[in-house]
């Protein structure tokens, strides 16, 4: 069985690294906001580009926590992907805030920069990207956009931790950025964890103390809080892991390469970049008509296959007075999508089966 993705192996090559850090943890008896996470997040700002970066417990807390900072609230618009994970659009609602969504670019299955103009309106506060699969959106229309009606541009990196556009990270591409650790992204620890990065010296300051109860220092709290904070050992294996990320994401994008040059199915859409260092392929995506024919083949023959995602945000039960809205090249996405197992750990002799069974003719 070719695993969609093989987490144990991935971790067990750090093995008596990451033994060794979470025995110096215990050994030093601070679990919380110590020198570890002082140390990762020095280390993943540097990484990024940006001038600060800051631990919380999750992606969709950082998201969450840069919207609280920004004071966005009750009646303002935020403008998101209709294409995305629902935690883009769950960060937005959680603070009162209006999604205004935008339909993507099919072949890119990230927001359409073209599409953006007309739904900004008086109640526009921020626009977010979302660099789905691991692929940077192309910004430089967005850039424009942000500078002209003078909105905050909103990054969700979860899946694109290393991408590069234009010579500059994801996380450093907008005024905030929010990044998750959950174990399965390209960087990933061994629970959940995420980071908030940015080059804005005030709301970095401010993001620092709502996530820890809102307070400035010890039992003096300014703002009203969250407890969302990045623990020591998660931090500890992150730091370990983050000096591997670049020689992950090339792996990767062998793999991409090798797939997009050799799955040749006229039944399958081979996903596109626009250039190779924008795309750190968290996920590669084909699409087909066949797709539930496609993927059940495909577990015939011993390859798990996921689908991100069966039902956009805008059909999901949560957001019942949005169900009947229409974003067809979104659901299209959705009802044709298939990813394929990729990771920095996969085998030639695993991509050519999948290729191999992928080009063979399905009865
Ligand atoms: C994973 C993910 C998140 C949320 O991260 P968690 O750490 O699971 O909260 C947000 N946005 C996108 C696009 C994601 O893939």
């Amino acid at each position: 069985m070719i695993k969609f993705l093989d987490l144990e192996k991935i971790n067990n090559r750090f093995r008596k690294e990451i033994d060794e850090k979470i025995a110096e943890v215990l050994d030093k008896g601070w679990y919380i906001l110590g020198n570890q996470n002082e140390k990762f997040t020095a280390d993943f700002a540097d990484f990024c580009g940006t001038k600060h970066c800051i631990g919380v417990a999750n992606g969709l807390d950082a998201l969450n926590i840069i919207i609280k900072a920004y004071g966005f609230s009750q009646g303002d618009e935020i403008i998101v992907p209709a294409n995305t994970y629902i935690a883009s659009i769950l960060a937005i609602t959680q603070n009162g805030c209006t999604p205004v969504l935008v339909e993507p670019d099919i072949k890119t299955y990230n927001i359409n920069p073209d599409l953006i103009e007309e739904k900004i309106t008086s109640k526009t506060k921020a626009i977010m990207v979302v660099h789905l699969y691991g692929q940077a959106v192309p910004m430089e229309k967005i850039w424009e956009l942000a500078k002209k009606y003078n909105l905050k541009i909103i990054e969700d990196s979860a899946q694109a931790h290393g991408a590069i556009y234009q010579g500059k990270r994801c996380g450093n591409l907008g005024d905030a950025s929010g990044f998750s650790f959950y174990p399965g992204k390209n960087l990933g620890c061994l629970g959940d964890g995420g980071c908030i990065t940015t080059n804005d010296d005030e709301l970095a300051a401010k993001i620092k103390a709502i996530r820890n109860y809102g307070s400035d220092y010890k039992y003096h709290n300014i703002y009203k809080g969250v407890n969302s904070r990045l623990d020591e050992i998660q931090a500890a294996v992150l730091d370990i892991k983050l000096k591997y990320l670049d020689k992950d994401n090339s792996h990767r994008r062998q793999i991409a390469k090798y797939y997009r040059e050799n799955i040749k199915n006229p039944a399958v859409i081979l996903p596109e970049t626009y250039d190779e260092n924008a795309h750190v392929w968290h996920i590669f995506a084909i699409r087909t008509k066949e797709r539930d024919r496609l993927q059940e083949y495909l577990k015939e023959n011993g390859i798990e296959t996921l689908i991100h995602y069966p039902i956009p945000p805008h059909k999901q039960d949560c957001y019942k007075e949005w169900n009947n809205l229409s974003f067809p090249l979104t659901e299209e996405i959705h009802n044709t999508i298939l990813s394929l197992p990729i990771s920095p750990v996969m085998t030639d002799e695993e991509v050519e089966k999948i290729i191999k069974i992928i080009n063979t003719k399905m009865e």
